[in-house]
């Protein structure tokens, strides 16, 4: 798929904002603060309706106005698409041909976008939180029901614990309601689990393909998740997960109502990388862990081709700097002709677009985006 036709209006510092893209390579020159990663993240909010950078969506409005739009026109194999994304202080809503959506997650997965940035280059290093949010937005866009159940999950965790919180402070003291919210919480939660299994399932073969191109020390990349709830396997099915997750809530309720929270769930898995075995978030070097982080990012173009037989639109934000030549060139040759593709960088040399053909180059400045002709390789 690709995005042909882009109008922002009101976006951050993207006043007025049209443009036509090219299918293939789309490369935007800008120094710091003109507007660079506002317009990925235009474009990613047009897929996702949500930003990667806040949960505020009021931040995106640029200063001194009411609201925020986006719209943009998409090719697809079999089909092309208008979409439109309105934000207003109140909220947001979304428009596939000109139709309102009553719900955002039936807008969401008509443009699948996966954005690499580099924050996401920590993302063997960095905190659990992170690989949990990494699941939650990819599954989410490729999977309406993934979308549904983590959103689901959320709530009802709140839910629980805020009367877990009652119960601790003493404020509420009817233990079967919080039986009745344990349940529904593990019947949730077992919908979530045996899905980031089944993705990762997928995710594991060609994230290991994908390192073994790039890398040249010859490891092996495993990737493994790993439940909060120990007793959980790969192999369980939803109704089992379901049944460990009640048994094991029901061993912490006591904990649980003293510390007045959910001590286990989705919430507090994790994923495991590892190189021959062993844990790269402990024993990786940066350089290895940097090249999982890419993999991982490689592997997702494949995931989702792989579930809606499109390439999803790629994004890097100032990333190709930050990588060696070796890499940029794996990360070029592997999206080559595949995907459409939008990068960011303050400065074009030392990066090896010899790959790439006929790019389109673009300038930005102070939010405004201009078309340079002739820039690179002819
Ligand atoms: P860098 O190279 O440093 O990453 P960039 O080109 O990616 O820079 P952006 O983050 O896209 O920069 O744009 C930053 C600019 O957008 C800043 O000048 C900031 O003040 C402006 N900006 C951010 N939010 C808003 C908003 N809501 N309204 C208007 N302008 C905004
Ligand atoms: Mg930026």
């Amino acid at each position: 798929m690709y995005l042909k036709h882009f109008v922002a209006q009101n976006y951050r510092n993207l006043q007025q904002l049209d443009v036509e893209f090219d299918p293939n390579v789309n490369i935007f020159i800008g120094q710091n603060a003109q507007g660079k990663t506002n317009l990925l993240e235009a474009i990613y909010f047009l897929a996702l309706t949500r930003s990667h950078r806040t949960s505020s969506d009021k931040e995106l409005i640029a200063f001194n106005q009411e609201y925020a739009n986006i719209s943009g026109h998409i090719y697809k194999s079999q089909l092309d698409l208008s979409l439109r994304v309105l934000i207003t202080k109140k909220g947001k809503k979304g428009w596939v041909n000109r139709v309102e959506q009553a719900k955002l997650s039936k807008y969401v997965g008509q443009l699948n976008a996966i954005l690499f940035s580099p924050e996401d280059l920590d993302l063997i290093k960095g905190a659990p939180a992170l690989r949990r949010r990494f699941m939650d937005q990819e599954f989410g866009q490729i999977n309406p029901e993934y979308l549904y159940f983590a959103s689901k999950y959320r709530q009802v965790l709140q839910q629980k614990n805020n009367y877990l919180k009652q119960l601790s402070k003493g404020q509420a003291h009817d233990q079967l309601f919080l039986d009745v919210l344990a349940d529904q919480l593990a019947g949730i939660a077992a919908e979530v689990i045996v899905r980031r299994y089944k993705f990762l399932n997928y995710l594991r073969t060609y994230a290991r393909d994908a390192y073994a191109h790039i890398s040249t020390g010859g490891e092996e990349l495993t990737l493994t998740y790993r439940p909060s709830v120990p007793e959980i396997t790969a192999d369980d099915s939803t109704e089992v997960i379901y049944q460990k997750l009640l048994a094991n809530f029901k061993k912490n309720k006591a904990a649980e109502m003293r510390k007045g929270t959910t001590l286990s769930g989705p919430h507090r898995d994790d994923i495991e990388f590892a190189l021959d075995g062993k844990d790269a978030h402990l024993y990786g070097s940066q350089g290895q862990q940097r090249t999982i982080a890419l993999s991982v990012k490689l592997a997702e173009i494949q995931l989702v081709h792989q579930l809606t037989a499109e390439y999803p639109l790629l994004l890097l934000d100032d990333v190709m700097s930050e990588l060696d030549h070796g890499r940029q060139s794996a990360l070029l040759n592997y999206i080559h002709g595949k995907t459409q593709t939008f990068i960011t960088t303050t400065d074009l040399t030392g990066i090896s677009w010899e790959i790439i053909k006929k790019p389109q180059v673009y300038r930005i400045k102070s939010g405004k985006i201009y078309l340079e002709k002739g820039e690179l390789n002819g």
